[in-house]
């Protein structure tokens, strides 16, 4: 995709017959928690308030290390032993908690109550607490819950989890109102300020995000919404918003030159709009992107990538890598594969490109080591035992919270994987 061109759209009908090796046993993954890191810098004037034990609040405290300095707008309510135990009335702790934090922040206008593996042991029913702390708040301060908590889970689906819980409190849109768009998913502000400027251009807007930067700014939704997601792991939130009378609209995800033209194209589409605006629009951006893919890809083309199933963004960007920069897919592995959701992207990787869906560990490490793929993105767990084999390793976690979607980030995204193998190629000469 070096030339500039615009791309095709992929063959429909291409996914469904694909084998995809569905596992099933340990799994190495983040919780839930962890999308509280960066939904706090999105919703400005949310705080988080996580019903868990001390290794909830360490978690937090080690993924949001660099939050020191801030004002934090999350935080854990411990429960203790004796509320383990059943011997303390865990609701009154809460309200207690909830009425000092309220007082002490008044800037807060959304607290969000998330349950963990802890508050689920003990059958702390969070949404009765909210409903209860909005009799007490609302209109000052909306409360909402949701579950973090990861046994069976992967860390995004906590983003998932909380826009679910969002989507009730968005407003009707207006009936018989023009039909418009909205982007759902989050994304770091200076990709959605690039995103609004195209739009504009392209004649898409005025388009709405979601989540949005500000709680008391929640963009209507209704029949005539057109709803395109940002982010690949937002099952349920989708279910909600097409049970609201959205209309979702799939395409590859915006990662790359490609993937973000075709986003753009099928944004266009659903608003009845000739994709050749999206051409005319970003023609320059286009150009700009591929000359700084070009840069990297000496550095990737012919590699061999092995994806872990982690933060469901594996499938795009097997996609990317694989057609903007040439690299070979040794295994492509994803949490939970949504065939709506993941189609678009799904049908433009090669053919004998192996999927596998779900995790049995032990089985996919010895593949992995088997196949001494060049590069292998995983979860931060198991990093340092593939490195101590000699493996060059991405942790997944760095491309959830990296902004990576859309033509000005595309350089960066190949970077992000060009880094680690020059490192290695240093370390080795
Ligand atoms: Fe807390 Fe459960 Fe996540 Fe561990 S897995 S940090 S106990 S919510």
């Amino acid at each position: 995709m070096s030339d500039g061109s615009t791309p095709m759209a992929p063959a429909p009908g291409c996914t469904e017959d694909r084998p995809v090796l569905k596992e099933r046993g340990q799994r190495e993954v983040f919780c839930g928690l962890t999308g509280i890191v960066w939904l706090h810098r999105k919703i400005q004037d949310a705080f988080f308030l996580v019903v868990g034990s001390r290794t909830c609040a360490h978690l937090l405290q080690s993924a949001a290390g660099v939050m020191i300095f801030a004002e934090p707008r999350f935080a854990t309510a411990i429960i203790g032993e004796r509320d383990l135990a059943g011997m303390a009335d865990a609701n009154e702790e809460l309200d207690r908690c909830v009425r000092q934090l309220l007082e002490r922040r008044p800037d807060i206008k959304l607290l969000f109550l998330v349950g963990s593996c802890p508050s689920e042991v003990i059958k702390l029913d969070l949404s009765r607490a909210a409903e209860r702390l909005n009799v007490e708040y609302s209109p000052k301060v909306r409360v909402l819950n949701y579950s973090g908590s990861g046994i069976e889970t992967t860390f995004t689906q906590g983003e998932d989890a909380c826009l679910t819980a969002m989507v009730p409190t968005l407003p009707d849109a207006a009936p018989g109102a023009a039909p418009s768009l909205l982007v759902v998913g989050t994304l770091a502000d200076v990709v959605e300020d690039q995103i609004t400027r195209i739009a504009d251009k392209a004649g898409l807007g005025p388009i709405r995000f979601f989540p949005p930067r500000n709680s008391q700014d929640l963009p209507p939704v209704g029949p005539n919404t057109r709803f395109i997601m940002a982010q690949p792991f937002l099952t349920d939130t989708a279910k909600a918003l097409t049970d609201r009378g959205a209309v979702q609209v799939n395409a590859p995800f915006p990662l790359g030159v490609e993937g973000t033209t075709l986003w753009l194209k099928a944004a266009a589409e659903a608003l009845d709009l000739p994709g050749s605006h999206v051409d005319v629009a970003t023609a320059a951006n286009r150009d700009r992107a591929n000359r700084a893919l070009d840069r990297y890809r000496p550095e990737l083309e012919g590699k061999r990538i092995f994806f872990f199933p982690d933060s469901q963004l594996e499938i795009p960007l097997a996609r990317f890598l694989n057609r903007e920069m040439g690299m070979e897919l040794v295994e492509v592995g994803t949490p939970y594969l949504n065939r709506t959701i993941h189609g678009p992207d799904l049908a433009l990787l090669p053919a004998d490109a192996m999927l596998s869906e779900g995790q049995h560990v032990e089985k996919q490490l010895d593949r992995c080591v088997a196949a001494r793929p060049d590069i292998t993105v995983c979860g931060l767990g198991l990093a340092n035992p593939l490195e101590a084999q000699g493996l060059t390793t991405k942790w997944s976690i760095e491309l959830v919270f990296t902004p990576i979607q859309g033509f000005e980030q595309a350089g960066d995204l190949a970077e992000l994987f060009a880094r680690p193998l020059n490192r290695k190629t240093r370390l080795v000469a």
